[in-house]
């Protein structure tokens, strides 16, 4: 897909694999809106590629219409949305103070599984809307993001792994729905990427982690993430699948 000024949406834009892919997205001739509830990361990443700051809460239905608003009075709907804000807290489910806190693990669900299928639908009626850009009919792609805990969660990660096997689930389901539109849906699932969800971690922690991927050995970079969204964008025939960059991973139960 030539993306020389088609409007592109990134979500948790402000940090990580959503900030790399944002510059990925600019670097590629789109106009990126920056979306994140971190209004000043969201500015930081937007300064850099012309693209526009929005503060929104992915999970709350008026936040991303409001944002999503202010796109297409700029530059018109985005053609892709890549969806990367997400939060991953640990608790377990029968910890040292009880059981699991009910409202931490809504408000995982809240922001990670229903904050994606809230951008999704939105983007989609957008999408929808607008004329196919090539012979094949495609109006846009929208990628969201998972995990591999999506598939081996460990332990204390039940409300994440919860959250992004929801999000692995919904991929089909609404890539073949969207097909009429000639809107694509796919997913990454990353295994350990260098953000500050990881970096922020104690260095041994880090060792550990990284000393478990088979090959190659260490973090995934975020330009690894954002070269895939750029490859899927691309390719026509990636459709309602779920793709792990991952190294080979499978996590361990703890
Ligand atoms: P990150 O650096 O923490 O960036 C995520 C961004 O999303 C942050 O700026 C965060 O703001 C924002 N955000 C959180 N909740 C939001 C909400 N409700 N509305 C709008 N923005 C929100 O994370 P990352 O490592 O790049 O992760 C990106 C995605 O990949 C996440 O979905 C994560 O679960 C997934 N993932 C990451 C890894 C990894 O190893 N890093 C592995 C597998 C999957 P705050 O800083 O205010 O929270």
């Amino acid at each position: 897909m030539n993306l020389e000024n088609l409007p592109a949406l990134v979500t948790g834009g402000g940090s990580g694999m959503g900030a790399v892919t944002a510059r990925m997205l600019f670097g590629r001739g789109a106009r990126v809106a920056v979306l994140d509830r971190d209004v000043d990361a969201a500015r930081k990443t937007a300064q850099q590629i012309d693209g526009l700051a929005l503060e929104a809460d992915v999970s709350n239905a008026q936040s991303v219409e409001a944002a999503l608003q202010q796109i297409v009075d700029k530059w018109g709907a985005p053609r892709v949305a890549v969806s990367c804000a997400g939060i991953a807290p640990a608790s377990r489910i029968v910890g040292r103070e009880g059981p699991h806190d009910l409202d931490l693990f809504q408000q995982v669900i809240n922001i990670n599984l229903v904050g994606t299928f809230n951008v999704l639908r939105m983007c989609a009626a957008r999408m929808a809307e607008l004329e196919p850009l090539s012979e094949s009919g495609s109006r846009g792609v929208i990628i969201n993001t998972a995990s591999v805990a999506a598939y081996e969660g460990q332990i204390g990660q039940a409300a994440y792994s919860s959250s992004k096997g929801g999000v692995v689930a919904l991929t089909l389901p609404a890539a073949r729905e969207l097909s009429r539109f000639g809107i694509r849906v796919m997913t990454v699932a990353p295994g350990l990427i260098g953000t500050p969800m990881l970096l922020n971690m104690p260095n041994d922690v880090q060792n550990s982690l990284a000393s478990q991927v088979p090959f190659p050995s260490r973090f995934g970079k975020p330009e690894e993430f954002a070269d895939l969204v750029s490859h899927i964008i691309d390719n026509e025939m990636l459709n309602g699948e779920v793709i792990r960059l991952d190294g080979a991973i499978r996590l361990a139960p703890k």
